[in-house]
């Protein structure tokens, strides 16, 4: 009698960063030393990871690094196995609105598909369908510029074309930071629910706690300077995200527990958020 077992011997993480130093001015002083970080593979489920630390610790620093923008001084970073180069395209969402104001809605989000050189009928098709899937159906023509489009459009446009370009990896720096409160809290939830269809894996970026507990799987502290990754705090709460978590005391508890570690590095390390 056999016993079927799923091997997958050599399963790369998915994101790996190794041995990170960066300085700029020439190994006179460090804003990242020693720095890993090991996001594994999880494939058909995706993984939410947040990365939380105090302003100018390096956050935005390290997902440049995982798209491609920049190499680090020192150590290396792969993605699914392979080393980061300028070929490498994993888009990222900001904070200020990073769509081309003289394009449409449907040019920006077909933008990606575009460089890979898909054809226009099978891009513009792709890109509506994704452009539904972010509730901006009705807006595809308008140019993506303010005010015509609101900021939660705006950024609407950008997850649209990160997603489209590179469904597997999305990278999110502070992206709901210039959001007002209603427009963030929307905005959360429209990314869950991508992320329950795409199962991509996403790495996030914010300051704020209540939004990393809510949508993280796992959160990610920085201390710094120099950066380094000093706690992995998994929330262990249900995949399945909805509003009515954060009337549960275990999402309490876990947003009582991340602020005491921040605060904590804080003082024991020096710095503050
Ligand atoms: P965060 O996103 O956490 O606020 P950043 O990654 O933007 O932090 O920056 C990390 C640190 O690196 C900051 O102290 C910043 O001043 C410094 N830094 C970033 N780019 C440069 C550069 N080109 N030259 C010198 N210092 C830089
Ligand atoms: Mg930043």
């Amino acid at each position: 009698m056999g016993i079927i077992q799923v091997d997958h011997p050599n399963q790369a993480n998915v994101i790996e960063l190794k041995g990170i130093s960066q300085s700029y001015d020439g190994g006179q002083s460090w804003i990242i030393q020693d720095l890993d970080l090991i996001i594994e593979d999880k494939p058909d489920q995706g993984q939410f990871v947040v990365i939380l630390g105090m302003s100018g610790s390096g956050k935005s620093t390290l997902l440049r690094y995982i798209s491609g923008l920049q190499k680090p001084t020192k150590g290396s970073v792969c993605i699914n196995g392979k080393e980061v180069d300028q070929d490498t395209r994993v888009s990222m969402v900001f904070q200020q609105y990073s769509s081309l104001p003289w394009k449409t809605v449907l040019e920006n989000v077909a933008l990606g598909l575009e460089f890979q050189g898909v054809a226009r009928k099978e891009r513009n098709e792709r890109a509506m369908e994704m452009i539904k899937l972010v509730g901006l159906e009705g807006h595809e023509k308008k140019y993506a510029i303010y005010p015509t489009l609101s900021g939660g459009q705006l950024q609407r446009v950008a997850i649209a074309r990160s997603l489209l370009a590179n469904p597997s990896i999305l990278l999110m720096d502070e992206p709901f930071g210039a959001l007002d409160i209603k427009t963030r809290l929307q905005m959360q939830d429209l990314l869950l629910e991508l992320w329950n269809k795409f199962h991509s894996t996403i790495i996030f970026v914010t300051h704020d706690i209540s939004e990393a507990v809510y949508l993280g799987d796992d959160i990610y502290i920085l201390k710094a300077p120099p950066a380094k990754f000093v706690e992995h705090i998994h929330i262990d709460l249900p995949l399945q995200r909805t509003r009515a978590i954060k009337r549960d005391p275990m999402y309490t508890q876990l947003v009582h527990q991340v602020e005491d570690t921040m605060m904590n590095i804080a003082t024991t390390l020096g710095g503050s958020f």
